[in-house]
């Protein structure tokens, strides 16, 4: 199972439950594990956790705002600490570049591993060990991505026992049949690989938003399995706001999950009003009236594997 853990899931600033936004991504079988967004105290949440910054390997920047990149240039200089020797990719909007350039330029971080830093755009599809990862521009007040993770499909079992009993003989002829070819024995026979192996497992897809105050721009990659999405606000708080910021409410989370039929819905992101003043339930309540799913609030630490 792939591993995800939620290590920041504050909106804006920290409260004393919750740090500014990061989510973990430990693919199965693997020691090298992935991050989305890195909010200021990043590294310190990751000390509370089995991950170590010395196992990253790649970081996705929704946008530019503080609370998803200021942890970025002290997890990058304590993972150069660690004598990491593991490259790192960071993934952002235009701009990320110069940031992280311009800082470690002046405060001279000079790091003991190959660090390259790739700006993204709409539609970028990057292609990593078993999976795809697909960009999605989001509409918030700066340039904001969402990412689509889709897991690459698990070939159905090979059925070993069956092969045996047609008397075909171990060894190369068995790879080609378990891609599914169809060969020809030595006795003249010709078996169908397709007939040997079982149904392909699909895999996973995730949505993983940034701001964002329309999450139906995820629908080109629907259904999802899985959207981790920003609530920062239930419908009548956000109606009843004196300024409007581009973000998304629990309803209107809700609704679009519903239309694009996604099973397993997680708000993230939350205003901190809610937090401090054990509100949180109300985002959930809301959300359940719209969605017929799972649908469960985020909190930091909370761990869930899919
Ligand atoms: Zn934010």
């Amino acid at each position: 199972m792939n591993k995800i853990i939620f290590l920041g899931t504050s909106a804006g600033v920290p409260t004393r439950n919750r740090n500014v936004s990061a989510l973990a991504l430990q693919p199965e079988n693997s020691k090298a594990w992935m991050l989305f967004d890195c909010g200021e105290g990043t590294q310190h949440q990751l000390l509370k956790t089995s991950l170590s910054a010395y196992n990253l390997s790649r970081i996705f920047i929704t946008h530019l705002h503080g609370d998803h990149v200021y942890g970025l240039c002290g997890l990058l200089a304590s993972k150069g600490m660690q004598r990491a020797e593991m490259p790192l990719e960071i993934y952002g909007p235009p701009g990320i570049k110069e940031m992280l350039e311009t800082v470690m330029k002046f405060s001279q971080l000079n790091l003991p591993f190959d660090l390259k830093i790739f700006e993204i755009s709409k539609d970028t599809t990057m292609r990593f060990e078993g999976m795809r990862i697909v960009v999605v521009e989001l509409s918030h007040s700066i340039t904001s991505y969402g990412f689509v993770v889709i897991f690459d499909d698990t070939p159905g079992r090979f059925d070993i026992e069956k092969a045996k009993a047609l008397g075909i003989p171990e060894g190369p002829l068995y790879s080609k049949l378990k891609r599914g070819e169809t060969v020809k024995l030595p006795d003249g026979r010709s078996i169908d690989g397709r007939d040997l192996v079982g149904v392909p497992k699909k895999g996973r897809r995730i949505a993983i938003g940034g701001d964002n105050d329309d999450p139906l721009l995820f629908s080109p990659f629907a259904p999802y399995d899985l959207m981790i999405h920003e609530a920062t606000y239930t419908q009548y708080d956000f109606d009843h706001l004196p300024r409007k910021f581009k973000h998304t409410t629990a309803k209107q989370l809700a609704e679009a999950a519903q239309k694009m039929g996604v099973e397993w819905l997680i708000l993230n992101h939350i205003s901190p009003r809610y937090d401090k003043k054990g509100r949180v339930s109300e985002l959930v309540e809301e959300a359940k009236r719209h969605f017929d799913g799972n649908v469960e609030v985020a909190y930091d630490f909370m761990q869930i594997e899919i």
